[in-house]
């Protein structure tokens, strides 16, 4: 069992002020496979005095000088690969070749996006006669969820670190290896002490205290729309900046007349991608009536031929879900869609044939679903794929924006025509004929899915003040 009992603060692993022990569970095995300390507020005091002291000489720092320090990072990260996809695949159940291939890199990605985004930051500008000036923002908690879970770190500690921050993360206590690691990247990188600390916790324990320190300028978090209300409610006494990327309910818009061989695969992958838990998943599917049948058929044979195994062995199958908490709620879904009427196509309740054990889901696909039914409306976060038919254009925008979240959105179809769809559909990234988003472009929700943007210039905006002096010389 991996043990990571210390909590990282000030540049030192140093020991909880009366936590206690929290074993994750393997999801494959139902396994316990890590151990860590749950923190306390003692524990968040230091973090973040820790990283106050720090800020009065990292916000100081220039621009070469962090850039040189996200080159180390690059360097240090990259030997750890293997350590990172390995953590996340046992913790979370991404498949090895998921995690070596996109969990783990992704990290990487936003330390590489970020430095480039930093090399081209206009920190000052003239507005009117005035001099506008982009500065670091103070101490930011980062609060982060186990699906991608080193993918929603790095999007944070990685423009913070840039744009001049110091910072207190706390990780999902679900997938916690990936973090500890990264802490050990950052050290071996010569982060300077203070300037990044790891304490591990639980939400109604570390994230609450995080959420309402007076020492804390911004909260980042990512996660639940139930958890994000909760940050911002014990946030708001203390007036921080609070960031929120939350839930998501993505529809994929097929277009009437699409060549459904060719745009349905690249598109519904993104409901199959690491077992469906992915904030933009695509599942809704809503497809034009005279195209109902080729639609289900090509979807039933893509859930028929993936593949579930267990996460460490190497291979193309998906792997289990996080926990036995999300098994149960995707079996309640599942559950709840044959009961409201909806045809299964494939898949259903309980685990994969020749499976007793593991949170293991079935890939399905249910037909004739409504906008009204749950399976439609709430996150499922499983591979579970609805289909529901419209007939004119402006019935299916309606069906894709008709849902409290509005974090992204699919088209499938002709290019030219859904880019014109795209400026009609109320969410904060909208992928054509594929599902993944662009690292170096601005990402985040509308409506419930959240507020603010990471990524890029985007992300290093939303981690930094901005100061406006009257009267300076030109
Ligand atoms: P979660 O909300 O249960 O937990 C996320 C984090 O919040 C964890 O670190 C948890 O410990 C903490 N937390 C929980 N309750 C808290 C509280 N009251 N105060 C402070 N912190 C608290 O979410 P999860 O199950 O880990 O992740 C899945 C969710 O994350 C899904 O809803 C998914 O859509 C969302 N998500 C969103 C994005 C995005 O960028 N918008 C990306 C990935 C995941």
């Amino acid at each position: 069992m991996q043990s990571y009992l210390k909590h990282y603060i000030d540049g030192a692993w140093v020991g909880s002020e009366g936590g206690t022990t929290y074993q994750v569970i393997d999801p494959a095995t139902e396994q316990p496979c890590t151990e860590i300390t749950l923190g306390t507020s003692a524990d968040v005091d230091k973090a973040v005095a820790a990283a106050r002291r720090a800020f009065e000489t990292w916000s100081q720092t220039s621009v070469d000088e962090r850039k040189a320090v996200l080159m180390r990072i690059i360097d240090e990260y990259k030997k750890r690969i293997p350590d990172l996809a390995r953590s996340m695949a046992q913790e979370m159940g991404a498949p090895m070749a998921l995690a070596s291939a996109a969990q783990a890199p992704t990290g990487l990605a936003h330390f590489a996006a970020t430095l480039k985004a930093l090399d081209a930051f206009q920190f000052e500008e003239t507005v009117g006669k005035a001099k506008v000036v982009h500065e670091p923002l103070g101490v930011v908690a980062m609060i982060t969820p186990w699906n991608w879970p080193l993918n929603q770190i790095c999007a944070k500690v990685a423009p913070a670190l840039a744009a001049g921050d110091t910072m207190i993360l706390k990780p999902s206590e679900e997938a916690p290896g990936c973090a500890a690691i990264l802490a050990e990247v950052l050290d071996s990188a010569g982060v300077p002490a203070g300037v990044f600390n790891l304490v591990n916790g639980d939400g109604p324990g570390v994230g609450a205290a995080l959420s309402a320190h007076k020492g804390v300028d911004m909260v980042s978090f990512t996660g639940s729309t139930r958890a994000g209300i909760a940050v911002a409610q014990a946030a708001a006494a203390t007036v921080k900046r609070v960031h929120q990327e939350l839930g998501g309910k993505a529809a994929n818009l097929v277009l009437e007349g699409a060549d459904l061989a060719s745009v349905l695969p690249p598109t519904v992958a993104g409901v199959l991608a690491n077992s469906g838990q992915s904030c933009i998943a695509p599942t809704r599917l809503l497809v034009h009536k005279s195209q109902v049948d080729q639609a289900t058929a090509i979807v039933k044979s893509m859930m028929e031929q993936t593949k579930v195994g267990n996460p460490l062995d190497e291979g193309g199958h998906i792997g289990p879900v996080v926990n036995k908490a999300q098994y149960e709620k995707i079996q309640s879904l599942i559950q709840s869609a044959i009961d409201e009427g909806a045809t299964l196509v494939t898949g259903g309740p309980g685990r994969p044939d020749g499976r007793n054990s593991g949170f293991f889901i079935q890939p399905t696909l249910f037909a004739d679903v409504t906008p009204d039914m749950r399976i439609a409306r709430e996150e499922t976060f499983g591979p579970v794929a609805t289909i529901t038919t419209y007939d004119a254009l402006d019935e299916g925008i309606r069906i894709a924006n008709d849902t409290e979240y509005g974090l992204s959105a699919t088209v499938s179809g002709d290019p030219a025509k859904a880019a014109e769809v795209a400026g009609k559909l109320r969410a904060g990234l909208v992928t054509i004929n594929s599902w993944s988003p662009d690292i170096a472009a601005p990402f985040g929700g509308y409506k419930q899915s959240g507020n603010g943007r990471e990524n890029g210039k985007y992300g290093l905006t939303d981690f930094m003040e901005v100061k406006t002096v009257v009267g300076a010389p030109a």
